[in-house]
C-alpha cells in the first residue's frame, strides 16, 4: 500500500492513474474496525484503485475534549488496510488540509444543519462538508463510500455534492451499517467503553429494533412522540447517562410524529450518552 503524508506527492501519483482507472475513496479519522474496512472491502470491488484517508477533522468537533480524546491507532490501521489489500492511504497533517490563510467554505445545508446532530453538534456539518469537500478536490475519486450508521452525514454530503455540483463527477455510494453479535454498531468511540460500558451499550440498537418492530406490528396509526419518549426511558434503564434524542424522520429528513401519513419509509435516529462517550445509531423501516 502507498503511504502519503503530502498532497503533491499523492497528486502526483494518482496523476499516473486517474488517465485509465476508476478511484474509489473512503474517508475516514482513522481507529478503524470492521465498519471502515467494509467501505474499503465495497470501493476495491468497485474500483480499480482504492484510497482510504485517515484525518482526524478538529473543525468538525465541537468539544475540544472530544477532538483530544479521539482514539489515533495509526499503525495498527496501516496493517488493518494492508490486510485487506486497500492501495493508498492518505494521512495529512492539519496543515495540509487547512493551510495558513485557507477560508473555510460556509454550505447552505438548509434545516437539515440544525437539527439532530447539527442542534447538539454546532458547526459539526459545515466541519464535515469543508474536509470531505477538500478531499474529493485533492483526490478527484470516481465514488465516495460513506456508511449508513452516519445516516444524517450521509444525507448532509448528498446536499454538500449537489450545491457544490462536485455530483456531477463523484458517485455517493452510501453502505449498510456493521454491527458486533450483540447488535452494537461498530464505532471507533467504543474503544473508549469499559466491558460493562459495552454490553450496557448494545440496549441502544435493541431498543431501535423494538421501536421499528412496534410499528411495523401496529394494527393502526402509532404515536410516535409517545413512542420516542418510551425509547428513551428504555435507554436510561439500560444504564445510559443521558439521551439526546430517539426521532423519527421521513426521506427528506424532516421530523414525523406518527405513522399515519401515507406509509412512507421512516429512519428511527438516536443519539445517547454512557461513560461520557457519546453513541448513535439508526434503523430504517
Ligand atoms: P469515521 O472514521 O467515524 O469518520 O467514519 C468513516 C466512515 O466510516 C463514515 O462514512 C462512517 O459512516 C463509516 N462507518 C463508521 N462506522 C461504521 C459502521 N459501523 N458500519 C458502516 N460504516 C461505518
Amino acid at each position: 500500500m502507498k503511504i502519503f503524508e503530502q498532497i503533491d506527492l499523492l497528486n502526483a501519483f494518482l496523476f499516473q492513474q486517474q488517465q485509465t482507472k476508476s478511484i474509489g475513496f473512503v474517508p475516514t479519522m482513522g481507529a478503524l474496525h470492521e465498519g471502515h474496512l467494509a467501505l474499503v472491502e465495497k470501493s476495491i470491488q468497485e474500483n480499480d484503485l482504492t484510497v482510504c484517508s485517515i484525518f482526524v477533522n478538529k473543525i468538525q468537533f465541537n468539544l475540544e475534549e472530544d477532538f483530544a480524546k479521539y482514539p489515533r491507532t495509526l499503525e495498527e490501521d496501516i496493517k488493518l488496510l494492508e490486510s485487506i489489500g486497500c492501495n493508498c492511504l492518505f494521512v495529512p497533517d492539519q496543515q495540509s488540509i487547512y493551510p495558513e490563510g485557507y477560508e473555510l467554505k460556509k454550505y447552505n445545508l438548509g434545516d437539515i444543519e440544525n437539527f439532530l446532530e447539527g442542534f447538539y453538534r454546532p458547526g459539526h456539518f459545515q466541519g464535515v462538508c469543508n474536509v470531505v469537500h477538500r478531499l474529493l478536490d485533492i483526490i478527484q475519486p470516481h465514488r465516495l463510500y460513506l456508511g449508513l450508521k452516519d445516516y444524517q452525514q450521509c444525507k448532509v454530503i448528498e446536499k454538500m455534492t449537489q450545491l457544490t455540483s462536485l455530483d456531477k463527477r463523484v458517485a455517493l455510494k452510501f453502505c449498510e451499517t456493521i454491527r458486533n453479535e450483540d447488535g452494537l454498531a461498530l464505532s471507533s468511540r467504543n474503544k473508549r467503553l469499559s466491558m460493562n460500558g459495552l454490553n450496557k451499550a448494545t440496549a441502544l440498537s435493541k431498543i431501535l429494533n423494538s421501536a421499528k418492530e412496534k410499528i411495523l406490528a401496529a394494527e393502526k396509526e402509532v404515536d410516535l412522540i409517545l413512542l420516542g419518549q418510551e425509547s428513551i426511558q428504555n435507554i436510561l434503564k439500560n444504564g445510559f447517562d443521558s439521551v439526546d434524542y430517539f426521532a423519527f424522520v421521513n426521506e427528506n429528513f424532516e421530523s414525523i410524529d406518527s405513522t399515519s401519513k401515507n406509509n412512507q419509509p421512516i429512519t428511527i435516529l438516536t443519539a445517547a450518552t454512557i461513560e461520557g462517550v457519546r453513541l448513535i445509531d439508526n434503523i430504517k423501516i
